[in-house]
């Protein structure tokens, strides 16, 4: 039997084993609620679990000064990682291979309203071949997955020539510190694979996004005088139609296949405080999502940045209020775009072993972010592929499908063998 097929066989083996591991990490509830979070418990167990495999485990909290070791903190405020520790298992190869990073969060959006839930948000259900529960796309039977995978190549007594690092981190929902944690504290390699839900398709790349404030300030008082007041509102507007109007520009000007088109969504507006009060100040906030080929020298959004304040300002210059009295700029987020070329080996690599189950393997960008951009800005390939559902991701009655699970850890399997060496 060759090594594809044993590998192959030992993970339907194992599929009940997958299968509960899956239902246990989706029973422990491990939300974030910033700037805390619930991670501890299910990292206990994650510890536990690596060192039964007979892992080197590391068990930490995360450290302000882990975060700025490498590049792509993104400033979300003040976080606080008591209790809440990243652990990391790491099986040393015998020498002469590529190392290799699987990373994976444990923890989780919070639950939402119970009531709304068909399905037990902590139960781990299984009902026709999906596995349900708050996770279990976004990203526990990822992490199901890759612990399993390693697991399964271990049961074959196959020893790897790379190391492999096994990383189960906290707070991707909330920051991503938890795997700047990781690279802060010295945990390096060749690649690295982030299996969070890819619908079975590989991502090489993703965009990236910014957060953008704008306050426009006027002159306030009783509705009743509103010509002799300054609506800051109607301030807000004139940015607002300069806004749609420079999303459009960029529709043509600066779409790149095979990536959806730049965007800026105008997400949350907020102004006044009764209905005949003209009021003081109006903000706007929005979500920027850039492509890689825009991003600055440093692989962030700074040229971009650099545009829409210009835009801004001609904009306000042109306005008898806004040239004295100009709109407040607050960038709150720079979250990096992430893409590895086609031919790079570790897509060639993924791209070989997903094919060996799937008969068409699709190779594209998502349209969301994850953890794979701290790899890829600071120099280690990374790729983006997982079981689960993109979809499924934060939803209500959110499932993983059983099969897209088993298909996953036994392509993963595959990739470790492959990329490391055996
Ligand atoms: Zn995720």
């Amino acid at each position: 039997m060759s090594l594809k097929e044993r590998i192959g066989k030992k993970v339907r083996e194992n599929q009940d084993e997958i299968v509960s591991f899956c239902q246990k990490l989706i029973q422990f509830d491990s939300h974030v609620e910033p700037p805390s979070g619930f991670e501890g418990e299910v990292q206990e167990f994650m510890n536990d679990y690596l060192e039964t495999m007979g892992l080197q485990v590391d068990m930490w909290e995360p450290r302000e000064d882990e975060f700025f070791k490498y590049k792509g903190y993104v400033s979300g405020g003040k976080r606080d990682y008591r209790g809440r520790p990243n652990v990391v298992g790491t099986l040393p190869g015998k020498g002469g291979g590529r190392s290799l990073i699987l990373n994976g969060h444990v923890d989780t959006v919070p639950i939402g309203p119970r009531s709304l839930w068909q399905h037990d948000p902590l139960g781990g259900e299984i009902r026709d071949g999906r596995i349900y529960g708050r996770g279990a796309s976004d990203m526990k039977s990822g992490i199901a997955a890759m612990v399993m995978a390693l697991k399964s190549l271990l049961d074959l007594k196959i020893t790897l020539k790379g190391d492999l690092i096994l990383e189960s981190v906290v707070d991707e929902e909330s920051t991503g510190n938890g795997t700047l944690a990781c690279l802060g504290s010295g945990y390096l390699a060749d690649a690295a694979l982030v299996p969070e839900p890819s619908d079975g398709k590989i991502f090489r790349g993703h965009p990236g996004v910014m957060g953008l404030k704008i306050t426009t300030t006027g002159k306030g008082g009783h509705a009743s005088a509103r010509w002799h007041l300054t609506n800051p509102v109607d301030k807000l507007l004139k940015i607002q139609v300069l806004l749609q109007k420079l999303e459009k520009e960029w529709l043509i000007s600066k779409t790149q296949y095979p990536f959806e088109p730049p965007s800026i969504a105008q997400t949350m507006i907020h102004a006044g405080t009764n209905f005949n009060v003209v009021p003081e100040t109006a903000t706007l906030t929005c979500d920027i999502k850039y492509l890689p080929q825009h991003a600055d020298e440093n692989g962030f959004g700074g040229v971009l940045q650099r545009e829409v304040e210009e835009r801004i300002s001609v904009l306000a210059q042109s306005d008898v209020w806004m040239k004295d009295h100009p709109p407040k700029l607050e960038w709150l987020a720079d979250g990096n775009p992430s893409l590895v070329e086609k031919d790079h080996p570790i897509v060639q690599t993924i791209r070989k072993c997903v094919g060996a189950l799937q008969e068409k393997t699709r190779i594209g960008v998502a349209t969301g972010c994850s953890d794979v951009r701290y790899f890829v800005v600071n120099g280690i390939p990374g790729v983006w592929y997982g079981p689960g559902h993109y979809s499924q991701a934060h939803v209500t009655d959110e499932y993983a499908t059983i099969e897209s699970i088993v298909d996953a850890t036994e392509s993963i399997a595959l990739f470790i063998t492959d990329w490391c060496g055996s």
